[in-house]
């Protein structure tokens, strides 16, 4: 007797632009334009590649081959409703997109239309599909660190926490990449825009380089953060400071962090009393979205219903919607709660089922 997890209300605060589209998508998009994928984005099968530099590469290159399509400002729109249509199926009542507008910029005229067409789409959609849509910023480990505080003065003029607004900034791609410190002035710029701060890190690299960004970048949220689980102390640090851990368990097996869901160390995180947030990353390439990380959680790692509403407030409250809407959503799983559970529950008929 089991709740139906796709109903349960929560909060998407991990989910990258390109990465988000479905495969059948992706391959109507292809298709139109007369572009060929390779077999890694039409075998129906999820990435599954070592955690080193060699499958960071196999990655990178599925998700450029993926971001081929992605040409024009009716795609970027399709991009962002489609998250959103799929989002909101999954139980999802605010997403926070993440985008690097430096790959979409030479097809739309530049890195400001392109974080505005984002923008115009995420504010569009918020009032039509019913879920609230924050965007990040997110510079990439791969530019130079000076190009993060263009994107951090650009993500500025767009900061606020209503629909179609900018809310954070982060730092994405290979986390051996680069020093993180050198992002600090680019963070700095976020942070004094009003901008929460959302960095990758603690996915490829463990505690050492977890506690490097803590120290230099202050971030409200890690993406990933899992590998705080080898480091007590440090793990004690981010419940102390609050920050809250962006968990995405399919993920973490496809890029091979973990050999599989049961090695991921979401209990000792969630006992240890850290906020997680559950996200998907990449769908397009990892084939299990929202709801189906919860899956994961409770058919793998064996959460019962009260811990999942308990992870699906806690992304709620990492969120940075209003505090208002958070109290409205909180109330609304606990509502999911308060229902019996059933034998079985039927499908929702909207979302993409990987
Ligand atoms: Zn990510």
């Amino acid at each position: 007797m089991r709740r139906n997890l796709r109903a349960l209300p929560k909060a998407h605060l991990h989910l990258h632009f390109t990465g988000s589209l479905t495969p059948a998508t992706l391959r109507k998009l292809a298709g139109t334009q007369g572009i060929r994928l390779p077999e890694s984005l039409t075998d129906n099968v999820a990435l599954r590649v070592p955690a080193s530099e060699r499958g960071w590469f196999r990655f990178q290159r599925s998700y450029d081959a993926a971001r081929q399509v992605v040409r024009t400002e009716a795609t970027m729109r399709l991009i962002v409703r489609e998250a959103a249509r799929n989002d909101r199926a999954d139980g999802s009542r605010r997403l926070e997109i993440q985008i690097d507008p430096t790959s979409y910029a030479p097809f739309v005229g530049g890195i400001t239309p392109a974080l505005e067409i984002v923008l115009d789409e995420a504010r569009a959609v918020s009032r039509s599909l019913g879920i609230s849509i924050g965007v990040i910023v997110a510079a990439s480990r791969t530019h130079h660190p000076l190009d993060a505080r263009t994107l951090a003065r650009l993500a500025v003029r767009y900061a606020g926490d209503q629909p179609g607004q900018v809310v954070g900034f982060g730092l994405s791609n290979d986390e051996r990449r680069g020093n993180s410190a050198d992002w600090a002035p680019a963070f700095a710029i976020a942070r004094r825009g009003g901008l929460k701060l959302v960095p990758h890190a603690g996915e490829l690299r463990g505690p050492a380089h977890i506690r490097q960004v803590l120290d230099t970048l202050h971030p409200d949220r890690l993406g990933h953060g899992v590998r705080a689980a080898e480091g007590p102390a440090l793990l004690r640090r981010i419940v102390d400071e609050g920050v809250a851990l962006e968990v995405c368990p399919a993920s973490n097996v496809s890029l091979g962090v973990y050999a599989d869901v049961t090695r991921v160390p979401l209990r000792t995180l969630y006992d240890a009393g850290a906020q997680i947030a559950l996200g998907a990353d990449d769908p397009l390439l990892f084939l299990a979205r929202l709801t189906r990380q919860y899956e994961l959680v409770r058919d793998e790692l064996g959460f019962s219903d009260a811990e999942l509403a308990d992870l699906a407030r806690q992304s709620i409250a990492a969120s940075f919607a209003p505090e208002s809407e958070k109290r409205t959503w909180i109330g609304e799983v606990d509502a999911w709660l308060a229902t019996a559970p059933a034998d079985t529950y039927p499908p929702h008929p909207a979302a993409a089922r990987f």
